[in-house]
């Protein structure tokens, strides 16, 4: 009996693994849609990610040799601060993302963390110290306590309550006949986009990273989840560091600073306030989307 039951218990411990890994990938690729290319140098150490500064020093980088996607960007957004990125499609924002992922190395410049270019350091420290919340949060056939404790598997009871608590979720999961045991995912309770959003926020608040990327983070969300979300998405970014790059400026509003990319250059920076006085590109951009915002609380 032991001989069967052994082979099973390995079986699913593999079977786990694997099935985490998958989601682990499906989650990257819809922020990368590229697969690792870089290896860690021999003896890399471990990224010390006490702080979380984030800085993009004169980066250049194209996919191609031929066709240089950021030419020369530097961006500094120090510890505990936020930074938005907005600028038109293709201007570069997500390649910037899978930049401090390290998916794809730099042409020239430094990426670095803490004063670390995260090149020497192992990717596997990178991406523990960093959390993004995925546009549309994969969730898995398990309990809802499953999908959150998932950001640490090492947390406590308690540890997924206080989560699911600062992401808004908690309240909604003890109203449930099931409470935290129940089911989640295509063959159980189907969620709606803005709470798949909060047990999203609920998994990352969990895994505690010191930086956050937040990569178009509300765009699969009509306007009214996406207002409702904001309170969990800025309990999520209390006290760390957050990098948003976003499509929407209503999301942006509130960041420290924003800095405007178009076609692989920083083309203005400044808070909300001051963008808007200046009257430039981010001005005109913000008229065009409070018009079409507009229309649509008319339509
Ligand atoms: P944004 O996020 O601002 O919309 P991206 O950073 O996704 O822009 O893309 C910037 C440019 O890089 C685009 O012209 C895009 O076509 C190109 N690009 C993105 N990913 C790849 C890739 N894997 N290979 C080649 N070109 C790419």
């Amino acid at each position: 009996m032991i001989q069967i039951i052994m082979p099973l218990n390995f079986l699913g411990t593999v079977y786990r693994e694997i099935r985490q890994s998958l989601v682990d990938m499906g989650e990257m690729f819809d922020l990368l849609e590229q697969p690792a290319e870089v290896v860690d140098k021999p003896g890399a150490p471990n990224l010390n990610c006490v702080r979380g500064e984030v800085v993009l020093d004169d980066i250049h980088f194209g996919y191609e040799p031929e066709r240089p996607i950021l030419k020369g960007v530097s961006i500094t957004v120090p510890a505990g601060r936020s930074l938005a990125i907005v600028g038109p499609t293709g201007s570069g924002k997500s390649t910037i993302g899978r930049l401090l992922f390290r998916f794809y190395d730099v042409d020239a410049g430094a990426l670095r963390i803490d004063g670390q270019d995260v090149r020497d350091v192992t990717q596997h420290s990178l991406h523990c110290a960093i959390g993004v919340v995925p546009q549309d949060t994969v969730l898995f056939n398990d309990s809802i306590y499953y999908n959150i404790a998932y950001g640490d598997p090492q947390a406590t009871r308690e540890q997924v309550e206080a989560a699911a608590r600062a992401a808004e979720i908690h309240d909604f999961v003890l109203g449930l006949p099931k409470g935290y045991e129940t089911q989640v995912g295509e063959r159980g309770l189907k969620l709606s986009g803005g709470e798949k959003q909060r047990v999203g926020i609920a998994r990352t608040i969990l895994k505690n990273p010191r930086i956050l990327l937040l990569d178009e983070a509300t765009s699969a969300l009509d306007t009214r989840t996406e207002q409702d979300i904001q309170a969990s998405l800025a309990a999520m970014g209390r006290g760390r560091t957050v990098l948003m790059i976003a499509h929407r400026l209503s999301t942006v509003v509130d960041a420290d600073q924003i800095v405007v990319l178009d076609s692989g250059e920083v083309v203005e920076r400044g808070s909300h306030a001051e963008l808007l006085a200046q009257g430039g590109r981010y001005a005109s951009m913000w008229d065009t989307q409070r018009s079409s915002r507009d229309a649509d609380a008319v339509a």
